[in-house]
């Protein structure tokens, strides 16, 4: 069995609830324990149970592996899972939550926390390369004690409650019978060091919190809601570990003229009832300006035409999309008499070409 799906493990459904999770635990427990399960494989199943069990009991353990677990972390650009390379075996998921390994491996390597931050723009902006810069302050590794947390001219201690190991073998007895856990170490939390001489600059902590402006580029045609992930510029890990990334979402605020989807825009014209009839060229707003379109005799109000290239870049792939043009008849609202005079003399006119010709919308120009 390969799969770290904890929920697959346990045989349960992502939304079941703590006591069927607990249910289906001891079931397969008794199922697999390598007391009444001689098998080749019981064994690792087991464990795989086990630890499926642990987190997923724990509901702040739970929120964060449903969170980031098998989804593979916040989506969009550049996306993939926070943890980079996922989750290879149910060993590594252990290591992740419990630190110290369940697989036997020695002190964990853990992972600074990311950074998340937001940016707005106007639709326009995401016709260019947009720079930004962001004020963070983050956790950076302490310079005078280059993160090993003790004063110059001291050194870090193997930790004598874990023996540097950075977890503790705790034994607990269950319906089972005593089951062996490991837990990170309490006295040392996981480090496998313990400091008699803290670093007088970070008090000890390893870290300094540095106040940095980042330069953001956010590449054109960037959609609403897009992630941009700028790996390893989150806070820095304990013990030199691999330090986290800075998300980055971007907004797009919605235009009051043009509609978007992906790269391609659009845009409603209003043009009016001589040009549509006779045809013409008229003038198109588009992001960057304004570009002609001829519209042929006789287009229908609603009609669409379509400027190839005028939409914005795509993100992935090359070249642009295209502007949608809906061309709808414009209506005035007020008339002054000459107007009416007009419009009522083209209408008679209108009338008698299409009774001259018998067409069919003779019946609908007579209706009065
Ligand atoms: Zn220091
Ligand atoms: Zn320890």
């Amino acid at each position: 069995m390969s799969s770290t799906d904890l929920y697959e493990i346990l045989g349960v459904s992502r939304e079941a609830s703590a006591d069927e999770i607990k249910k289906s635990y001891r079931k397969l427990a008794r199922q697999y324990h390598p007391d009444v399960n001689s098998d080749s494989g019981a064994e690792e199943r087991f464990k795989e149970i086990s630890v499926a069990y642990e987190i997923l009991s724990d509901p702040q353990k739970r929120a964060q592996y449903d969170q980031y677990g098998t989804v593979g972390g916040p989506g969009g650009m550049g996306g993939g899972s926070p943890f980079g390379e996922g989750f290879g075996s149910i060993n590594d998921l252990f290591e992740m939550f419990f630190g110290g390994g369940g697989g036997g491996a020695g002190r964990r390597q853990r992972r600074g926390e990311d950074i998340q931050r937001s940016v707005h723009q106007k639709l326009r902006d995401c016709l260019t390369e947009q720079h930004v810069e962001l004020d963070i302050e983050r956790r950076e590794t302490c310079e005078s004690c280059d993160g090993s947390r003790a004063e110059a001219g001291s050194k870090p201690e193997t930790c004598r409650t874990c023996g540097g190991r950075g977890a503790v073998v705790q034994v607990r007895e269950t319906l089972l019978g005593a089951m062996r856990t490991q837990t990170t170490c309490p006295t040392c939390r996981g480090d496998g060091v313990t400091v008699s001489d803290p670093c007088k600059s970070c008090r000890g902590t390893g870290f300094q919190y540095k106040k940095r402006r980042i330069d953001v580029s956010i590449p054109a045609g960037i959609d609403n809601g897009n992630l941009l992930q700028m790996s390893g510029m989150g806070h820095a890990a304990p013990g030199g570990g691999i330090p986290g990334d800075l998300y980055v979402q971007v907004t797009v605020e919605p235009d009051k003229q043009f509609q978007r989807d992906g790269s391609d825009l659009f845009v409603e014209l209003p043009v009016h009832y001589t040009d549509l009839v006779s045809g013409a060229t008229v003038d198109v707003p588009t992001l960057e300006g304004t570009e002609k379109l001829r519209i042929p005799a006789g287009t229908e109000s609603h009609s669409q035409f379509t400027l190839r290239g005028h939409g914005l870049s795509r993100l992935r792939g090359h070249g642009k999309g295209n502007l949608h043009v809906r061309v709808k008849l414009y209506v005035p609202q007020k008339l002054n008499r000459q107007q009416k005079q007009l419009l009522s003399d083209l209408k008679e006119e209108d009338i008698k070409a299409e009774k001259k010709g018998g067409n069919f919308l003779y019946q609908l120009l007579n209706i009065r």
